[in-house]
């Protein structure tokens, strides 16, 4: 769009751009216009980003041409299951939109999660672009095309991979978060820092996030989408993307998914890095560092559900495959690398974190 507006591109087939930048929302609509052609559009969000954000968003789209429709849909985890995927099919549906039209997903994770979903099926597949409106999905969600809903059994346990045809990260946004969920998206981005790169782990200790947040939120897309380039459908590679997720989402389900995502997301990488501290996997000492980074930037680093609760929630996730499961094990800063561990093993890892 203009000099002061970063992009991203994510070259999977077909490839496209990530623009991150201030004012996008109320810019977006001659940009989609000329990448997707000026035609009928469905705004799916929540009744908390709604009043904030989709009169702008509307009033972009439609002054570029578009026709724009709207569907606002209850906030929060809770919603995000089949009855309101249901919903946002049907509603797709009464709008008569068709093939050639497009969706577009307003708010945070669980919005484009579950928008993305509907876009995915709503026959067969239609085109959708993410407009993240938390941090989480602007460094995290809002890229690399997968898409699901909850099931009574577990999170994300029905969905696909689709990939946008773009992504537009108004960081403006973020300022209107409250700090709880800029926290939880805070996490993965220390997350991403764990993962590839000191220097953008430095910038969560130093307070570069809250400073100047489109850097940041950069280059954790940047690093993202290389991994979902090298691994879209996450046969390798992208697995690394769950460090701090399997004990993550056992807290999530242990909580009954009242600690969100994020906040689970943090307790998991520092159990899982005092885990690997303790158990001589790492190269250097990190759990103290990472806990610190995480404390910080108002988020817990441990839990108070036991060992034994958290194996048996993790061991009924999705990822498990076979008699072993795949962990990511940081090794230092910058670095972490993955670990098939026998099921049997997980119960004995998560006490070493959570005692150590
Ligand atoms: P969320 O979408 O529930 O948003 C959190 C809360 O903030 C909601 O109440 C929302 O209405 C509100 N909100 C959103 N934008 C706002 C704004 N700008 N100002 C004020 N309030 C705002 O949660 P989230 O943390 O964004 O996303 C979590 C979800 O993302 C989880 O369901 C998780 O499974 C999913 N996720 C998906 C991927 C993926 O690759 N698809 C990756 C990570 C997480
Ligand atoms: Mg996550």
């Amino acid at each position: 769009m203009t000099d002061s507006i970063r992009t991203i591109p994510v070259r999977v087939q077909p490839s496209y751009d990530v623009s991150i930048g201030s004012g996008l929302l109320g810019r977006c609509g001659d940009y989609l216009a000329a990448l997707l052609g000026q035609r009928k559009i469905a705004v799916l969000t929540d009744d908390t980003v709604a009043p904030l954000y989709l009169d702008t968003v509307t009033a972009a789209l439609e002054g570029a041409g578009f026709t724009v429709c709207s569907h606002v849909f209850p906030a929060g985890e809770g919603h995000k299951d089949l009855s309101t995927l249901a919903e946002l099919l049907e509603f797709l549906s009464s709008e008569h939109l068709t093939r050639t039209d497009c969706v577009a997903a307003l708010g945070g994770g669980v919005v484009g999660d579950m928008a993305g979903f509907a876009a995915a099926v709503y026959l067969r597949g239609i085109r959708y672009v993410q407009l993240p409106t938390t941090l989480l999905a602007a460094v995290d969600s809002s890229v690399g095309g997968k898409t699901a809903v909850d099931l009574t059994a577990g999170k994300n346990l029905a969905g696909a991979f689709c990939q946008p045809a773009a992504v537009i990260c108004d960081t403006d946004c973020l300022k209107t978060l409250p700090p709880d969920v800029f926290a939880d998206g805070a996490a993965e981005a220390v997350k991403t820092g764990v993962l590839s790169d000191e220097g953008l782990f430095a910038l969560f200790e130093d307070g570069t996030l809250t400073a100047d947040p489109g850097e940041v939120i950069a280059r954790c897309v940047a690093y993202k989408a290389g991994v979902v380039e090298r691994d879209e459908k996450e046969q390798g590679e992208r697995k690394l993307l769950n460090l701090g997720h399997t004990v993550g989402h056992a807290i999530e389900k242990c909580s009954g998914y009242a600690i969100p995502h994020g906040h689970a997301v943090a307790a998991g990488l520092a159990v899982i890095a005092r885990s690997a501290e303790t158990l001589g996997w790492t190269k250097e000492p990190i759990a103290g560092r990472i806990a610190a980074c995480l404390a910080k930037n108002g988020l817990p680093t441990g839990t108070d559900f036991s060992a034994e609760a958290l194996a048996e929630a993790a061991l009924s996730d999705k990822k498990r495959a076979g008699g072993d499961i795949t962990l990511v094990i940081p090794r230092k800063i910058g670095a972490c690398q993955l670990r098939k561990v026998p099921v049997a093993e997980l119960l004995p890892i998560i006490r070493a974190g959570l005692e150590a």
